[in-house]
């Protein structure tokens, strides 16, 4: 079985005190126990040594990007090393924002997915279609090329959860519908089958991201390919608990 996964991430949001309001509110909230969701949140960097510190502990954080390579003479980047010599377990790579904002490339990203991962880090390596890419029919060809660029440079797949994120649906409020999301998690899935391995394509957690809230989210878990959800608005709001309760 592959354990229902929901990440949390904040983005370039949050004061100091916002970010203890939101960790006080995740640390009262009734959930399933880790046997049943894995739960981790993303923080920007600067907030990720408090976040550690409070956020209970059947709770993980993640980084939402780190740098390529080893660190050095990278003005402004923060490294894999780094992350792990502060015990952050996680990191988000790929994100539609960095590769459209930041001009990250399939290649690129799947560099900082393998050297993630050869430092100890666990990776959910985003992908997904613009709506133009969507409306000219090439969703699946897109997500397929994402995912192969990671497939080229990373043999073990233990410790990715592959995260599908229409760009159309993230921070528009127009959600997938549970049909749409599906289709193309069961598509990614597949595509892991034919090009990694059954194994691979049996245990790798496909998550669905883009406008899911607490409202949605029980009938996206329902569908038998999103093994989770990565959120980013809601992931903000007392309603993540909601999000997460719909892994039961
Ligand atoms: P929203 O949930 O705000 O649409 O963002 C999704 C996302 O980008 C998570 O990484």
């Amino acid at each position: 079985g592959r354990k229902f996964f929901v990440g949390g991430n904040w983005k370039c949001n949050g004061t100091f005190d916002e970010v203890k309001k939101i960790v006080n509110i995740l640390n009262e909230g009734q959930v399933p126990s880790q046997d049943v969701v894995e739960v981790v949140v993303s923080p920007p960097y600067v907030f990720i040594p408090v976040v550690k510190s409070l956020l209970r502990p059947d709770f993980h954080v993640a980084a939402q990007n780190c740098w390529v390579k080893k660190g050095g003479a990278f003005t402004g980047e923060v490294s894999a090393e780094m992350l792990v010599n502060l015990e952050v377990p996680w990191v988000i790579l790929g994100h539609s924002e960095r590769r459209l904002i930041l001009g990250e490339s399939n290649e690129f990203v799947a560099d900082k997915v393998a050297y993630a991962l050869s430092q100890g880090l666990k990776v959910i390596a985003c992908v997904g279609e613009t709506l133009e890419q969507r409306e000219a029919g090439t969703t699946v060809e897109v997500v397929a090329a994402q995912t192969k660029a990671i497939t080229e440079k990373v043999k073990d797949w233990t410790n990715i959860v592959l995260a599908y994120e229409p760009v159309w649906a993230i921070g528009t409020g127009k959600v997938a519908s549970p049909a749409q999301a599906q289709e193309v998690h069961s598509e990614l899935r597949k595509w892991l089958q034919a090009n990694v391995s059954s194994e691979v394509a049996a245990s790798t957690r496909i998550i669905y991201g883009g406008s899911v809230n607490g409202a949605n989210s029980k009938e996206l878990a329902g569908q038998p390919d999103i093994d989770g959800f990565l959120v980013g608005g809601a992931s903000l709001k007392p309603e993540f608990i909601d999000i997460i309760k719909s892994a039961e």
